[in-house]
């Protein structure tokens, strides 16, 4: 990757985990760090919006662009496909501005592979049980599809040791900090 290419950071960790809520915070106090929008094929939830929460594609067009390698990494997560387009990396890296992505596990490995030199940090819960009490706060899901979300949710936590930097998501401003801190020290050390 060119050394004028800003840099990728890749913030992953089980659904509920809160990974959505860190990043928005840490942009508040970082704000040239922009966030890659990803496609999915899952229906927008209410105050979603087509380009700026994710590109909302149809099955067939989902598909059509994976045909036409347009993903950098994608993934089926809980009856869903999610994917990072290339674009996104290139408008917005390939002009020298930090980018993160929030993307689930499969994803993240896609891009150790893909972008080794991309920053890689997981959210952990302090407590499992924790996943499933903001999944049904958040209220966007019904029992079932919260079902589905924790089993695989237990299977992401096993991937922690994978990840070179690790936040727990217990005491929130806590865990702001620290993935600031983390993404601060890259920083400083790019150009
Ligand atoms: P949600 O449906 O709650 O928005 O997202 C479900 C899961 O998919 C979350 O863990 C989220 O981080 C992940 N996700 C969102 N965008 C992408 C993406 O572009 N690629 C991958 N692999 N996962 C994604």
């Amino acid at each position: 990757m060119p050394g004028s290419w800003g840099r990728v950071f890749v913030v992953t960790g089980p659904s509920g985990v809160g990974k959505g809520s860190l990043i928005a915070a840490v942009r508040e106090r970082i704000p040239e760090l922009q966030v890659s929008i990803s496609a999915t094929t899952r229906a927008p939830r209410t105050g979603e919006m087509d380009g700026v929460h994710y590109h909302f594609l149809d099955a067939g067009e989902f598909e059509r662009s994976v045909q036409d390698n347009a993903f950098l990494e994608h993934a089926d997560y809980s009856g869903n496909r999610y994917g990072t387009l290339r674009s996104e990396i290139e408008t917005k890296a390939g002009r020298g501005i930090p980018v993160i992505l929030e993307i689930e596990v499969q994803g993240a490995r896609q891009i150790r592979t893909a972008m080794p030199e991309a920053v890689q940090i997981f959210i952990a819960p302090p407590r499992v049980e924790v996943l499933r009490e903001r999944l049904e706060g958040r209220g966007t899901d019904g029992p079932e599809a919260i079902d589905a979300r924790m089993k695989v949710a237990v299977d992401e936590l096993r991937a922690r040791p994978e990840f070179e930097h690790e936040v727990v998501n217990g005491d929130f401003e806590g865990a702001v900090e620290a993935l600031e801190a983390i993404i601060r020290a890259e920083l400083s050390q790019s150009v």
